[in-house]
């Protein structure tokens, strides 16, 4: 079912949205928004099941009713998922004009973290591990319900260096990025939220290559130089 699109507030305000791991989701705002997935609890009865499971011998009622106990709880952690992905974009698509999204491509990345065996992935197992999250975090359903709800409003930008560049001066470093959570910018000093910093580049359209590259969806900033001058 297609959900209605829901009218813009007409306030001129333009957010920017990261797909975090530790977070589902930051906005430029500084807002961080959280799935919920399941508890602790429920995970680790996961775990007892899945042993459980691998046990029980094949055909028998004893492996159907674990079958149907590990099949309940996953249907749980569905249903939070998408729960949390309709608040989030109705939230969203309410309270701001133009919505910026990171344009993923999240089967594609699930599949060529594996590589090619003339090319074999690095890191494969790291790589499997965080999009496996990615898609846990229900990223893929909420850009679909924003597209839904906020027809026309929503603009992908291309994924290059947002993670790096500082949203303050413009620097583009590696190191800034301090770990998964922390940036800091070693140029100026400015420190945040690293998906914050990510969203507030995404929100001003600043994911664009070092060299001016292109692949954003409309005329933007594509000069370093000229986002310094700017800043
Ligand atoms: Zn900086």
């Amino acid at each position: 079912m297609i959900p209605e699109p829901v009218s813009a507030p007409g306030n001129g305000q333009t957010v920017g949205i990261d797909r975090g791991v530790a977070v589902s989701a930051a906005l430029s705002t500084g807002e961080l928004l959280r799935i919920s997935g399941l508890t602790a609890r429920e995970r680790s009865r996961m775990r007892r099941l899945e042993r459980k499971l691998a046990r029980a011998r094949r055909g028998s009622n004893r492996r159907g009713r674990v079958r149907l106990a590990i099949a309940r709880l996953k249907a749980r952690e569905t249903d939070r998922r998408k729960d949390w992905a309709e608040k989030a974009s109705t939230y969203i698509a309410r309270r701001f004009d133009l919505i910026r999204v990171e344009n993923l491509q999240i089967k594609n990345m699930t599949r060529s973290a594996r590589g090619t065996p003339q090319n074999p992935g690095r890191n494969v197992g790291q790589k499997i591990g965080l999009n496996r999250e990615i898609l846990r975090s229900g990223w893929g359903l909420l850009v679909r319900r924003l597209e839904q709800k906020a027809p026309g409003r929503v603009e992908k930008i291309r994924p290059a260096f947002t993670s790096q560049r500082c949203s303050a001066c413009g620097q583009v470093d590696p190191k800034s990025r301090e770990s998964q959570a922390d940036f800091r910018c070693t140029a100026c000093g400015y420190a945040c939220n690293a998906d914050v910093n990510a969203a507030r580049n995404i929100a001003a359209g600043h994911a664009v290559t070092a060299r001016g590259g292109g692949g954003i969806t409309r005329p933007v900033n594509r000069e370093p130089h000229l986002l310094l001058q700017s800043a």
